[in-house]
């Protein structure tokens, strides 16, 4: 199959008519790129797993275009709607219980949905112009650093799906914030952009969910995430330059990822987080991809600085316990 790239009006109405037909498509959101299908067809869901090469208990997000599309999926509740007026569209996905229409190749056989509204123009026109909604996990190979560019898509998909619809460098940069708001009290399974203090602003009441990802959580959390295909290590500020000059003594050509205040004071190869935490959140991934030129990625570890929690969030998944 020859993968298109298009991000013309007619791409918008090829995908939806693609979707409509049980086909798969890659679409921008201010997230990361996402990989579509139909979320009502078994059949589309199966492709989207077996595409990204994802274990089939890892549930996938439905994309909705409005409010209104609840209906059709889930039983909405008051918190969802205070969370919706709040925060959406944007990068946050709430998990309700869902209707039957919704086949179990979709929820991973759970009796709940993830829900999310995206902003970007161009997943809400292909939302629109199909009339469906649009399960959608990264469009990455299963364990590879997530997408926030059609060419990281073209990288991981290319001759997999039809076509990929161009949209520009995900604004966001990481996956949603995902809440669930089936239990006694809101619990944010995976932090992302918006925080739990943000929605507990709202709700009165919302916590990070500290205990082991387990079965009946956010099964994707106790997968290895976000990979390059090159070691990555995770290290102290002051430990960075020694690190690499370590990792080039034993022949390792390592680059260093870091902020660019720490960037500064270094004298190895370096690609920068930018200046703050939305700068991070929006740099890790492309950091991440552009690190696979090297032989090794050695990480600051910003731990130490509570706005970076979402953007570490990823860099421990990616650096998987490694310590320098
Ligand atoms: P991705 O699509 O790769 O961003 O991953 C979606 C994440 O949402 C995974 O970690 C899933 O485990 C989580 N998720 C999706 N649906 C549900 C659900 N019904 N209950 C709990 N977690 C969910
Ligand atoms: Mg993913």
């Amino acid at each position: 199959m020859t993968t298109k790239i298009g991000d013309k009006k007619e791409d918008v109405l090829l995908a939806a008519k693609l979707l409509k037909e049980g086909e798969l498509v890659a679409f921008p959101t201010e997230t990361v790129y996402g990989l579509g299908g139909n979320a009502l067809d078994r059949e589309a869901a199966k492709k989207i797993y077996a595409v990204k090469g994802r274990p089939s208990d890892n549930p996938l997000i439905v994309h909705l275009s409005k409010w209104e599309d609840v209906y059709a999926v889930a039983y909405p509740t008051a918190q969802a709607k205070a969370l919706y007026d709040a925060f959406c569209p944007g990068p946050l996905t709430m998990i309700l219980k869902k209707l039957p229409i919704v086949p179990d190749e979709t929820t991973g056989g759970r009796d709940t949905v993830a829900l999310r509204f995206p902003s970007h123009p161009i997943a809400r026109a292909l939302i629109e112009a199909a009339g469906l909604p649009i399960a959608a996990p990264s469009a990455n190979v299963s364990k590879h650093v997530s997408p926030t560019s059609a060419w990281h898509v073209y990288n991981d998909l290319d001759g997999k799906i039809p076509l990929i619809l161009e949209g520009g460098d995900s604004d966001v940069g990481i996956e949603s914030t995902i809440v669930d708001l089936t239990g006694d009290e809101p619990t944010v399974l995976r932090p992302g952009a918006i925080t739990a203090e943000q929605i507990k602003a709202v709700l009165g009441s919302a916590d990070y969910y500290h205990g082991e990802i387990k079965e009946a959580l956010a099964p994707g959390m106790k997968y290895k995430h976000y990979s390059p295909k090159v070691p990555c290590y995770l290290a102290k500020r002051e430990k960075l330059q020694s690190a690499c000059e370590g990792l080039k003594k034993q022949g390792i050509d390592a680059v260093v990822i870091a902020t660019e205040q720490t960037a500064k004071s270094l004298s190895s190869a370096v690609i920068s987080l930018g200046e703050t935490a939305k700068d991070a959140q929006h740099r890790i991934y492309g950091a991440l991809r552009d690190a696979e030129k090297f032989g090794a990625a050695i990480i600051e570890d910003l731990s130490d600085k509570k706005e970076y929690f979402a953007a570490m969030d990823r860099i421990k998944k990616a650096t998987g316990g490694n310590i320098l």
